[in-house]
């Protein structure tokens, strides 16, 4: 492949890439790494994500301006007491020069993703998702040529918008709930030319989201001391540590890993649980009673019910090489925090973004986090409602409403309509 090569985590062999998702091997159940032939960070003149190419598993780039941003909000610093707090924000908050329109930082997953995909033969993206990861999907579809499937329960047929609906990325609503959405999107992926995106497997969404890391050594002039997200896959977090192994590599930026402070939402918070357990697995008890705890969060994109987190390369080897804390906030906190941001900044939070701040909220008052150290804070969505007005998005509107049983020739029938 020349750029890169990608690596079993199990035993370090080295993998052939064709979009490849997991090695095959039986027995092996960890994640794939892509290691770069570029040792050093040496930022291109490509638009938006794009510049970090040296360290994106692709060929091919997409013209876009979209990329995470960093500053350092000063108000903020002033309110927490921190010295040396950097912002990362992927959102659209055009005063900040962030000018992501789908609003979160799954964005920078899918950009990587479709070139990533062109540059193995091509395909078309099925994606089964009401929520930020379809979104960014959609959008992406929506700007460039590439193609996307969105499967969605029919309850969810309203909430996906972009910045132009022009068939590129074509919504099926399922009659059913979620399970038979992603029955449905698997059934679409076995008809052979259809892809799934493949979640924290795919090494183009852990790279693209770790250009936040990156974006934010850049602007530190290091590795931060702590990085602040907010977690419900945790991809974000195995991502901040495998971009900091990089930029550890490139020898600029210090030579220590950074602490992670992960954060989950209150009552919905699996992962946490099972680390302030000490588990590597996340038995019943930290997954507690889903149907009662999901509808009970504010931040639902932090409801993940499979997290990659015990396999090899998953959160739990990554908070276990970062060290740190995981963390759980509570509606409560979070809200306070979306009050406080919105004192400040000028961009709503996903609600995500502000259980994040509520964790460095918490962890500078009970005295875990010191003023002088360098802290990164991924603010990982935001802005939604000014774009929406802003660039005047449109609602994509459902290309066929289907049963969950519809026969194999007739969805490919709706598939190509
Ligand atoms: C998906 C998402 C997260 C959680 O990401 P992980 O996959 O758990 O790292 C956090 N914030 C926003 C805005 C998201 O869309």
């Amino acid at each position: 492949m020349g750029d890169y090569e990608l690596i079993c985590l199990d035993d370090g062999s080295v993998v052939e890439e064709r979009y490849t998702l997991s090695c095959g091997t039986p027995g092996h159940s960890g994640l794939l790494r892509t290691r770069y032939a570029s040792k050093t960070l040496d930022v291109k003149p490509h638009g938006g994500v794009f510049k970090f190419h040296d360290w994106l598993p692709v060929r091919s780039v997409i013209p876009t301006e979209s990329a995470p941003v960093a500053f350092r909000s000063e108000g903020l610093s002033k309110e927490l007491g921190l010295r040396n707090l950097t912002v990362a924000f992927t959102g659209y908050y055009p005063e900040r020069g962030a000018k992501v329109k789908s609003c979160t930082f799954k964005e920078m997953e899918a950009l990587p993703t479709y070139a990533r995909l062109a540059d193995c033969g091509g395909g078309t993206i099925v994606v089964a998702s009401a929520g930020n990861t379809a979104r960014a999907f959609a959008q992406i579809a929506s700007e460039t040529g590439n193609r996307c499937v969105i499967v969605v329960p029919r309850s969810a047929e309203d909430r996906i918008s972009v910045t132009e609906d022009n068939g590129n990325a074509k919504l099926l609503a399922v009659d059913g709930d979620y399970f038979d959405a992603i029955r449905t999107a698997d059934r679409i992926v076995a008809l052979g030319g259809y892809v799934s995106e493949g979640g924290a497997r795919n090494v183009a969404r852990r790279d693209g989201m770790g250009t936040v890391m990156l974006e934010g050594a850049l602007s530190m002039g290091r590795v931060p001391d702590r990085y602040f997200q907010a977690v419900g896959s945790g991809t974000g977090g195995i991502s901040a540590w495998e971009a900091s192994m990089r930029l550890i590599g490139d020898g600029r930026y210090g030579d220590r890993l950074p602490k992670l402070h992960l954060a989950q939402n209150a009552p919905f918070t699996p992962m946490a649980k099972a680390w302030n357990a000490g588990r590597r697995t996340i038995s019943d008890e930290d997954l507690g009673d889903p149907a009662r705890d999901i509808p009970q969060v504010y931040a639902d994109v932090l409801t993940n019910r499979k997290p990659p987190y015990s396999m090899a390369g998953g959160v739990f080897d990554a908070m276990t090489a970062c060290g740190g804390s995981f963390l759980e906030v509570t509606n409560d906190e979070a809200r306070s925090a979306e009050k406080l941001w919105m004192s400040i900044e000028n961009a709503r939070p996903d609600p995500a973004a502000s259980v994040a701040l509520a964790s460095l909220m918490k962890s500078v008052e009970d005295g875990s986090v010191s003023a002088d150290e360098h802290i990164l804070l991924n603010m990982t969505g935001g802005g939604l409602d000014r774009a929406r007005e802003e660039l005047s998005m449109v609602t994509v509107r459902p290309s066929a409403r289907i049963s969950p049983d519809i026969a194999e020739d007739e969805l490919r029938g709706v598939l190509d309509a």
